[in-house]
């Protein structure tokens, strides 16, 4: 049987400061993420996914295992999108040239991702994902969804619960949003959309 374990960040707690705080990252990471760890370990044992990957789970569960699986998964790909210390400032290469292609410009991109985490009720993700044919699209999930519940490769996500910002910004989810592509990590989100092609 499974045991999932926290993820290792790849950089240090205070590497995203000032965009995000250390005490954000120590209680987003350390207790917010570890808590949907521990609690799907506690689930799994008895269940019909003791030995199914996090994607299975996500994909085929309900209740307690697909949100807790579902959060993982979700925390995991947006932790590791982000680095102190950028090279690029937007993307390029096959994802920049789609990203121009279905959203005109990486600014109008920009523009309508932030309106969707902003006008996102509740808690919830907003995604840039790539569906089957590389076409680019934005959705908003609920909770702990993902989007490859619909079949598409998930690129890049804000968290839009209130854990990953109210420490640093408080009820500014709109100001936190657009501060977060200053440590995106375009060359990993590249990767993610090559391995689609
Ligand atoms: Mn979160």
């Amino acid at each position: 049987m499974k045991t999932y374990e926290l993820m290792a960040l790849p950089y240090e707690a205070n590497a995203l400061e000032p965009v995000i705080s250390r005490n954000t990252i120590s209680f987003h990471h350390g207790k917010h993420l570890a808590a949907y760890v521990n609690n799907l370990n506690g689930l799994l044992p008895g269940s019909d996914f003791e030995d199914a990957t996090l994607e299975e789970i996500v994909c085929k569960a309900s209740g307690g295992l697909l949100n807790n699986a579902g959060q993982i998964l979700n925390h995991e790909l947006y932790f590791s999108q982000f680095t102190g210390k950028p090279t690029q400032t937007k993307p390029a290469n096959a994802l920049g040239e789609a990203i121009d292609r279905d959203f005109g410009s990486f600014e109008a991109f920009k523009e309508e991702f932030q309106k969707k985490g902003a006008t996102l009720f509740g808690s919830g993700w907003v995604w840039l994902s790539a569906d089957k044919d590389g076409k680019l699209v934005i959705t908003q999930e609920a909770n702990a969804a993902n989007p490859i519940q619909q079949g598409l490769t998930p690129l890049l996500t804000f968290d839009v619960w209130e854990h990953a910002y109210y420490l640093d910004f408080q009820n500014r989810r709109p100001d936190h949003l657009a501060a977060l592509w200053q440590i995106i990590d375009w060359n990993t989100i590249e990767k993610r959309y090559q391995q689609t092609t």
